[in-house]
């Protein structure tokens, strides 16, 4: 590895030669990405095996983060973060008339996740490396991630997102750990000894490929980074089902037909957040992973030579909601048959390996698959779920003998559907909610048979993000700021990011973030004027929501506030307010017809406004297309304001609301999710909360009273609003374009609250425009965001994981 400017100048020098045969000038960005990765790549490679050596060596306990999605975004930036060398590249490459951002801009993102689960999964592989713990990631090599969003005439389009089209350069493949997936065939039953045996027979296999990627852990002063491995898992067609196929009167033909189902497996991520998607392929899906991650899991294992009842000893499971959910049948059938174990020690093998995270008590989003689908697709696997909802079932008409209803409900099957939820909490020995609230309102209400029965293995692990990624790499200019102020060792002690406060009133500290903020505003400016040919003022205040588009996280009651504003400018063209330009980002699933018509809608109000002379100098509205993580980067250390306005109850607990809160955005949020222990921290002096509390809406749900239309009849603001949707105006000129958000509010009585919400969050944007106007005031408040936000590290969430529920130390400390 190079120590040096110097160093590092010359060997890429030599690479470019040797490599590509060029000489410097000559050499493309592009090249110079493939050059820069493919060193830090290789060079990774040596402590890569170090660490493995380390974990073999020390018999370490290991854990493994099963997911189907990692969002991981770009890597490189944060490889030479973690490895020490980012400055070292960054001037390097300057001596060369080289930009290393626009370097990083050749890199394709990994998207394959939806969103918050699938960037906590990353996040949470940055911490476990950096931390030094033995912790891996386990997933599904997408071939293609989740769709590029385009926008067209205002309305969403989708386009595959081919990001493996030039390489990974990250990736190892690693056909030396194959391992054969089995699907469909039936199950024959022998006796042996007095003891039932179970095969499977005319079953079709595929191959799992191992794509390893190094997680590269934050080296701060150790001798060298901590690297742990995500496996990405990819299907491929087994050449041994050709002569399966014409031997059982298949030929070439029904072999090309399997060859193609069987890359579909790993074809494509499933583009759906937080809404149960049933298809066959994606159960495939889920088998595919925890039939391979099972089997190399124990490969490993199998070498320390030991019993598997310690395997819970060396081996923790941990399953990213409820989607790797059949490892625990997958791992019975495995012990049962394979190994020869008996029930009740298999059981609690299992339990004692496994633990589960519910990420949503979105009804819509919990898992159920109709039982003739698991049972067609896994017959013997779905044996096993029988087997396990029997006993489960048996154990609870013994507890509850007089509550037939109750045993009905925690029913693993039932009503031929399988409740992989009921299936996670049988088979974890710890089940966790992701902030306090989303956490009591599973024990209080939505599991709360389950939580009687078990109350010792419910508990909290409010989510976090990596502050590495998202303020060391997103804010170098603010993290150099921390670092002058209060030192180094924040960086790998987040919570000592609080030493900051005693600077919040200090005027040149103040001056310094403001200016800091400035600069960030000023490359996003740029960034959207060339991308669309637009003017950014950036003296105005950004106003950010950037999330997926859903229905409870109210972008829509964002954008009627939009109206409103415009109403009162128009109204009034001398109106005294702060100029505000709103920002949006959001993917909508594709057949989410509502979202897709609310982004047509911000489209709509953004194209009106914009073009309008007497508001667009206090107006702006700006919808940015393709919301990624290396979007992400660049947008939320630019933000004045964080919209975090969820229906309370609805939102587990968010991470954008942490990465704003971390940029010193100020939040303007419900009590929802994360945002109540923000709001725990930082008062109502540095946050604008507004809105209904969640018992207030649970409550609603329960019992009703609830009614939008009065709402709608009693205040003249919300009508005008909501009249612009299906009148001919400024907004719409094609008839019915909107009525489906117009009628979801005032026919169907407005689910998420919209209306009943509005006057309260009207006026949280007026104490957000007063507010701003006190710069000292303001600067302070953000600096409290600032300095509270290292809580959020996943640094520490990571720690109580492991400690609370993996049971696992540091193999090297930071
Ligand atoms: C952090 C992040 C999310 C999650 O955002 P929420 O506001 O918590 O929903 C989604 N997508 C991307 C790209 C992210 O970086």
């Amino acid at each position: 590895m190079f120590t040096s400017k110097e160093s590092f100048k010359s060997i890429f020098q030599d690479n470019v030669v040797s490599k590509l045969g060029k000489t410097l000038e000559e050499v493309s960005s592009e090249d110079v990405y493939t050059i820069l990765s493919r060193m830090i790549r290789e060079s990774a490679g040596k402590e890569w095996a170090a660490t493995n050596r380390e974990f073999k060596d020390n018999e370490e306990k290991q854990v493994y983060y099963l997911s189907l999605e990692f969002l991981i975004g770009r890597l490189l930036g944060n490889n030479l973060l973690n490895m020490g060398v980012l400055e070292i590249v960054q001037e390097g490459l300057e001596d060369l008339g080289v930009s290393l951002s626009e370097i990083e801009e050749q890199e394709a993102d990994a998207g394959l996740g939806n969103g918050g689960l699938g960037r906590l999964a990353a996040c949470f592989m940055d911490s476990l490396a950096s931390l030094g713990y033995a912790g891996h990631g386990c997933g599904i090599r997408y071939k293609y991630g989740l769709f590029e969003q385009k926008i067209v005439d205002g309305n969403q389009v989708e386009l595959p997102d081919n990001w493996l089209q030039k390489g990974n350069e990250w990736e190892v493949r690693r056909d030396d750990r194959k391992v054969e997936v089995r699907f469909g065939g039936n199950v024959q039953v022998h006796e042996k000894d007095g003891e039932l045996e179970f095969s499977l027979h005319d079953y079709e296999g595929v191959w799992a490929i191992p794509y390893d990627v190094p997680v590269i852990g934050y080296k701060g002063n150790k001798e060298s980074s901590h690297m742990n491995t995500l496996r990405l898992w990819s299907a491929e067609p087994m050449r041994e089902m050709a002569s399966r196929s014409s031997s059982s009167g298949g030929n070439y033909y029904s072999y090309l037909d399997y060859n193609r189902s069987v890359e579909s497996i790993s074809e494509f991520l499933y583009p759906d957040d937080s809404q149960y998607e049933g298809r066959l392929l994606r159960l495939k899906q889920q088998y595919f992973l925890c039939s391979a991650g099972l089997q190399s899991i124990l490969r490993t294992y199998d070498k320390l030579g030991l019993s598997y009842e310690e395997l819970p000893k060396k081996i923790a499971i941990h399953i990213n909601d409820t989607h790797p959910t059949l490892v625990i049948p997958e791992l019975m059938r495995i012990l049962l048959d394979e190994k020869g174990y008996g029930w009740d020690t298999a059981w609690e093998i299992v339990t004692k390996t496994v633990s589960y995270t519910n990420h949503t008590i979105l009804s819509e989003a919990l898992e159920k698959w109709p039982t003739h689908m698991v049972r067609e697709l896994l017959p013997r696997v779905y044996m096993i779920i029988e087997e396990i909802n029997t006993r489960f079932c048996g154990m609870l008409m013994d507890k509850y003998p007089n509550d037939p209803d109750r045993v009905a409900h925690m029913a693993i099957v039932f009503d031929d559907q399988v409740k992989m939820a009921h299936l996670a909490i049988a088979g974890s020995h710890s089940i966790n909610g992701v902030a306090a609230l989303h956490t009591d309102i599973l024990k209080q209400r939505e599991m709360k048979n389950f939580y009687e029965l078990y109350p010792d293995r419910f508990n909290n692990k409010t989510n976090g993000i990596t502050h590495r990624r998202w303020l060391m790499h997103a804010n170098p200019e603010l993290s150099q700021l921390v670092s002058e102020s209060i030192g180094t060792r924040w960086i790998t002690h987040p919570q000592e990011m609080v030493g900051i406060l005693k600077y919040s009133e200090d005027a040149s500290f103040q001056e310094r973030t403001a200016q800091i903020k400035l600069n960030n505003k000023q490359k996003l400016a740029s960034y959207i004027e060339q991308k669309y040919d637009v003017k950014v003022n950036t003296d105005s205040i950004f106003d950010v929501q950037v999330k997926r588009l859903h229905a409870y996280k109210r972008q829509f009651l964002n954008i009627l506030h939009i109206i409103h504003l415009y109403h009162q400018i128009k109204a009034m063209p001398s109106l005294d307010m702060v100029p505000r330009t709103f920002i949006f980002g959001a993917k909508a699933a594709p057949s989410y017809y509502l979202a897709k018509s609310t982004i047509k809608l911000i489209n709509s109000v953004a194209n009106v406004v914009n073009n309008d002379p007497d508001v667009k100098d206090k107006l702006n509205v700006f919808f940015l297309e393709n919301y990624s993580v290396s979007l992400a980067e660049k947008i939320i250390p630019a933000a004045d304001v964080s919209e975090q306005i969820s229906t309370a109850s609805k939102e587990a607990s968010g991470t954008g609301n942490m990465k704003f809160m971390m940029n010193g955005a100020l939040t303007v949020g419900t009590l929802d999710g994360a945002n109540v222990e923000m709001h725990e921290m930082l008062g109502d002096n540095n946050m604008f909360i507004f809105g209904l509390h969640a018992n207030q809406v649970m409550d609603y749900y329960q019992h009703g009273g609830y009614n939008a239309r009065d709402i709608y009849n009693s205040d003249s603001r919300i009508q005008e609003v909501m009249n612009q949707l299906i009148e001919r105006g400024p907004f719409t000129n094609h008839n019915n374009e909107f009525d489906i958000l117009y009628r979801s509010i005032l026919d169907m009585n407005d689910e998420y609250f919209v209306l009943k919400d509005f006057s309260a969050y009207t006026e949280a944007h007026v104490q957000i425009d007063l507010a701003y106007r006190n710069r000292k005031e303001w600067l302070k408040k953000s600096i409290h965001n600032i300095g509270h936000s290292g809580k959020f590290s996943s640094d520490l969430t990571i720690g109580q994981y492991a400690s609370e529920i993996w049971k696992i130390k540091p193999v090297d400390r930071p």
